[in-house]
């Protein structure tokens, strides 16, 4: 319990910290991070209500597997959709938050490269914002996409990493961190051939402890979607160690 001395310490030291912030606020005015517009109205936040709206309508019917946008009259199956049909994608289902566009796009970019950490509050905001509810009860483990050592060492952080494991503080759900690991500093998946590209992460991954996901269900973390050769390829080690499905969640589905 509180005594009155502890309950006037607290209110002092939430008094300072606002006089704190006020002050740093004159000093350094703070913007939105997607737009630039200034948050002088909404000072615990790093995104302006706008931007955040756009966000949230940017929902549109999407393929089940692979997430490509379906456009009007195309049709999705449990196999695929044109898109992804006559694609070997490992994972049962993905969900996204958006296409890579717009206000996203801009605080996806402002985290992972000029690495404002700070971010991973909205982010992971907007990503448990999601409608889940049909495939969180079923996720036994979350694993984020691992970067190789080096790749981490260069940025500081795993953007993937980070993600997963704010989703899982929020959702209570336990994660798995370098148990599936790199073995493999890929090339950028993006300007090569599909068959390249194949080529390039074939073995990028190994799991150390199968164990850790025999039977279990597991939520694969990412940012960006782009190719699905990535994810598809973690997915497949998971599954090779015994999981039994491996669903996909990302920030954003990029287009080629
Ligand atoms: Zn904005
Ligand atoms: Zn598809």
């Amino acid at each position: 319990m509180f005594n009155l001395h502890q309950v006037n310490k607290v209110f002092a030291a939430t008094a300072i910290r606002s006089m704190f912030q006020g002050l740093l606020d004159i000093l350094y005015p703070r913007h939105c991070f997607a737009c630039d517009k200034s948050l002088h109205e909404e000072r615990n936040s790093y995104i302006c209500e706008d931007c955040l709206e756009q966000i949230k309508e940017s929902e549109v019917r999407r393929c089940a597997r692979c997430g490509f946008e379906l456009g009007p009259g195309i049709a999705s199956s449990s196999k695929g959709c044109p898109e992804c049909e006559n694609i070997s994608l490992r994972f049962k289902k993905s969900f996204f938050v958006s296409d890579n566009k717009g206000p996203l796009k801009n605080l996806i970019h402002q985290f992972k490269y000029h690495k404002h950490v700070c971010l991973i509050k909205p982010l992971g905001d907007i990503l448990t914002g999601l409608q889940l509810q049909d495939i969180i009860p079923e996720i036994d483990v979350v694993v984020p996409v691992p970067l190789h050592w080096k790749k981490k060492q260069e940025r500081g952080f795993n953007q993937s990493e980070l993600l997963a494991k704010k989703l899982c503080w929020k959702l209570s759900l336990p994660v798995s961190i370098n148990n599936l690991h790199r073995v493999k500093n890929t090339l950028s998946q993006t300007q090569l051939s599909r068959l390249q590209r194949q080529k390039n992460i074939n073995g990028a991954f190994k799991v150390k402890k199968p164990d850790i996901f025999f039977k279990k269900n597991v939520l694969l973390v990412d940012d960006v979607l782009t190719t699905g050769m990535t994810a598809s390829e973690c997915a497949r080690n998971l599954k090779n160690a015994g999981a039994n499905e491996v669903y996909l969640l990302a920030l954003a589905r990029s287009r080629l």
